[in-house]
């Protein structure tokens, strides 16, 4: 299948209240450009360096997503123009977006990420320090983001019943921190889960957001 096709396959199969991140990482402009021209808008990268190149190169009105972790010092490159933040792990981070975002005169939304995997490579948060984040004097000030919800990813394994667990943990992180910090907040909506080895069970666990990769654009070699 072409990769517009792909798109199309997922579009048809996930529940319309499931947003679809192609992630287009190592992936070159024809690639994303061809996406583009069949219609796709939504589309993820996880390095700083290789956003910024492909960004002006690509159509103004693509809705770019930042999946990877993102260092403090690079914010700045991508503050004009990112929509999403899918992996913030830190107050320092948060604190830098903030100023970043306020610089642009933008509001840049933020995904707060846990770390829900066995692996210990995995960056992320426990509940206690999202929590503890979300309680800080510091990030009652920032005026310039809003967070829109959380982001994991689960274990790289073929036991589903394990991959299952965790992505119902991070669900029920996100109803704790619904309940203790944004009741009345329609914009903390997002639980962000699931690749293509399994989004279908992120979708089960209650996903709003999968992000994509090799079953869009194929295999990477680097
Ligand atoms: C690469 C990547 C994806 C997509 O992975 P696939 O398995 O290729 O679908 C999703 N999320 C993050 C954070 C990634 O880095």
């Amino acid at each position: 299948m072409s990769i517009n096709e792909q798109i199309n396959s997922f579009l048809q199969e996930i529940p319309e209240t499931v947003k679809l991140v192609a992630v287009s990482k190592t992936k070159p402009l024809e690639a994303i450009q061809k996406a583009y021209d069949g219609g796709y808008r939504i589309f993820g990268e996880n390095k700083v360096q290789e956003l910024v190149a492909k960004q002006p190169e690509l159509p103004n009105d693509i809705e770019w997503h930042f999946v990877g972790h993102l260092q403090s010092n690079k914010v700045k490159y991508i503050a004009p123009f990112v929509s999403l933040m899918h992996a913030v792990d830190s107050l320092k981070l948060l604190k830098e977006i903030n100023k970043q975002a306020l610089k642009n005169k933008r509001t840049i939304h933020c995904l707060l990420q846990f770390h829900i995997a066995t692996e210990q490579s995995k960056f992320g948060l426990n509940l206690e320090e999202a929590q503890n984040i979300l309680r800080s004097d510091e990030y009652q000030q920032f005026d310039n983001i809003q967070i829109s919800g959380v982001m994991g990813m689960a274990t790289f394994t073929n036991d589903q019943e394990q991959v299952r667990q965790e992505f119902r943990q991070l669900k029920f992180f996100f109803g704790q921190l619904k309940k203790e910090f944004f009741t009345n907040d329609l914009n903390f909506k997002e639980i962000s889960m699931g690749m293509t080895g399994d989004y279908k069970i992120a979708i089960e666990e209650g996903s709003t957001m999968i992000r994509i990769g090799t079953a869009i654009f194929g295999d990477r070699y680097r």
